[in-house]
């Protein structure tokens, strides 16, 4: 379907807004009937009310969970026969895309031309991916003593909590979900507050494409009731987090204070874009940029929100980059032309004025942006924001501001450009634009980051590439055959031979 305003109209006319929990193939009330307001950024209305998940709902969830785990009818099944039933479920959010899309865009206020043509189809990759390598995989035998096979088989780590952020509603879910499923897991999906809407959707879809019940579960509600509970809880083996590093440092504390479950973690990045002089193409890289940092209103983990540019072409790159952002200016989200939308609630926009603030206190210098706009729409947005004069050691070079806000700062030399990107608590990403192969790998090698791009920035996402953080950024990775380990254990058999 193209995307136009009449059917995204038409659509949304007929939407039905999700708020309940899933929990052994069907929707319920939570059991105290607690609920939250649903405020949609784009104009500060009430959308729904969606249940809290509390301990008592939890407990139910994890019990249908390990009963489906221990029945086998999922975690025993062929991988084959599991392939067949992923494709199904990818098949179904195709069917479902738009409906999917504008959840995710009233839920957080991103635009619908990205939920629609980049978060549902990367999602539908991701599920295809997974469903397509699962039965082409194979176990080991060890090269042990001849008196001995020794056999080294992967098995599913048993039920696992997945808890996902707001700023790619669906998408960071999938991420979790697809390969926690396709390896036999039974799953329970916990949103963020701020965009429950799509995750508690794919639970029906999911059961129309034939899980077993129990094994695919949707938990809304908020961090410190439903995630924490989730993450203490001693029936559960292992919980999947995306968020920020202050949360993902309780969910260590958690698996400690209860069964030491396994704990895969996506946090954070201010992660650094560096420009040399001798790029082929500074357009480009300008382009790139200016999309690193203003694209999903800057709410993105792996945003490149710290620019390093290498001194003697410094005015004319910033230059570049903040004429680009005059056209990357926030607008209608359900306009399919619209670059940017909302900022997810009051509380980031506010989070977001206060870096810029801090970021003119510290004394460097706005070229261009810094405010709020878009009040009369009674929604959150904010003007894509350039600090020039930035030192790295000033909190908004230091600090993941999570919005459209860019720090600009200049290196002499290849050492001092390295320095100042690792310079930092995190290592999720990293940028390098040269047109000299040696320096580039050079830099490659040297930046602590899990993920380097060469002459281009997040242009492509790709299921088989794995994403994930050094330092505080995290630990393990989401995607490609590195994101199966979370949710595997290694057992190893030893045959006697007589
Ligand atoms: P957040 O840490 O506030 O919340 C993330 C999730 O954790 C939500 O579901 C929330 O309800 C839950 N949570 C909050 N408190 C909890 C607690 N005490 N116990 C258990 N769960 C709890 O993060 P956010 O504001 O939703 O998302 C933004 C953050 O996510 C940014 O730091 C961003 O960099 C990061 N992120 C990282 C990646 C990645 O791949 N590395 C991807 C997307 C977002």
């Amino acid at each position: 379907m193209n995307l136009n305003i009449q059917n995204i109209k038409e659509v949304k006319s007929k939407l039905n807004y999700p708020s309940k929990l899933f929990i052994n193939g069907d929707y319920h009330k939570s059991i105290s009937e607690n609920s939250f307001d649903n405020i949609s950024p784009i104009d500060g209305k009430i959308i729904n009310k969606v249940y809290i998940s509390q301990q008592e709902d939890i407990d139910f969830a994890v019990s249908k969970a390990r009963e489906a785990f221990c029945r086998g009818s999922w975690s025993n099944l062929p991988p084959g026969k599991r392939k067949k039933i992923l494709l199904k479920f990818a098949e179904l959010l195709e069917r479902d895309r738009l409906e999917l899309s504008l959840l995710d865009t009233m839920d957080m206020g991103k635009t619908i031309n990205d939920t629609y043509n980049a978060d549902l189809p990367t999602s539908i990759d991701n599920i295809e991916w997974y469903a397509e390598i699962i039965d082409k995989l194979f176990d080991d035998i060890s090269p042990s003593s001849k008196e001995y096979m020794g056999l080294i088989t992967k098995e599913p780590i048993g039920v696992v909590a997945a808890i996902v952020p707001w700023n790619y509603p669906l998408w960071m879910a999938i991420w979790k979900i697809a390969p926690a499923l396709i390896t036999g897991n039974s799953v329970i999906l916990k949103p963020a507050e701020q965009s429950p809407m799509s995750a508690i959707k794919i639970g029906s879809l999911l059961s129309e494409a034939g899980i077993p019940d129990g094994v695919f579960s949707v938990l809304p509600g908020d961090g410190p009731i439903t995630g924490k509970a989730l993450c203490l809880h001693n029936d559960i083996d292992c919980v999947a987090f995306t968020g920020s590093g202050e949360v993902g440092k309780l969910v260590l504390q958690y698996s400690g204070q209860s069964n030491m479950k396994k704990v895969q973690l996506e946090c954070g990045g201010k992660s650094p874009n560096i420009i040399f002089s001798d790029c082929h193409d500074l357009d480009a890289a300008a382009e790139a940029s200016a999309y690193a940092i203003f694209g999903n209103q800057g709410e993105v983990c792996s945003a490149g929100s710290r620019l390093i540019i290498q001194k003697e072409i410094e005015d004319d790159f910033v230059n570049k980059v903040a004429e680009l952002s005059r056209n990357m200016q926030p607008a209608d989200p359900f306009d399919p032309e619209s670059f940017a939308g909302a900022i997810v609630n009051n509380e980031q926009l506010e989070k977001i004025n206060k870096y810029v603030n801090i970021g003119k206190e510290e004394g460097a210098e706005v070229k261009v942006g810094g405010n709020i706009i878009m009040k009369e729409t009674g929604g959150c947005y904010f003007e894509p924001t350039i600090f020039k004069n930035v030192k790295n050691s000033m909190k908004i070079a230091q600090e993941e501001i999570f919005g459209p806000v860019l720090t600009t700062l200049t290196f002499s030399n290849f050492d001092e450009a390295i320095s100042m990107a690792n310079d930092t608590e995190y290592g999720l990403a990293a940028g390098v634009w040269t047109s000299d192969i040696n320096k580039a790998i050079k830099a490659s090698r040297e930046i602590r980051a899990g993920t380097v791009y060469i002459n281009n920035y997040e242009e492509g996402v790709d299921s088989t590439i794995p994403l994930g953080g050094y330092k505080q950024s995290g630990i393990g990775r989401d995607n490609g055959y590195q994101a199966l380990e979370n949710y595997l254990q290694v057992k190893s058999t030893w045959i006697k031979i007589t």
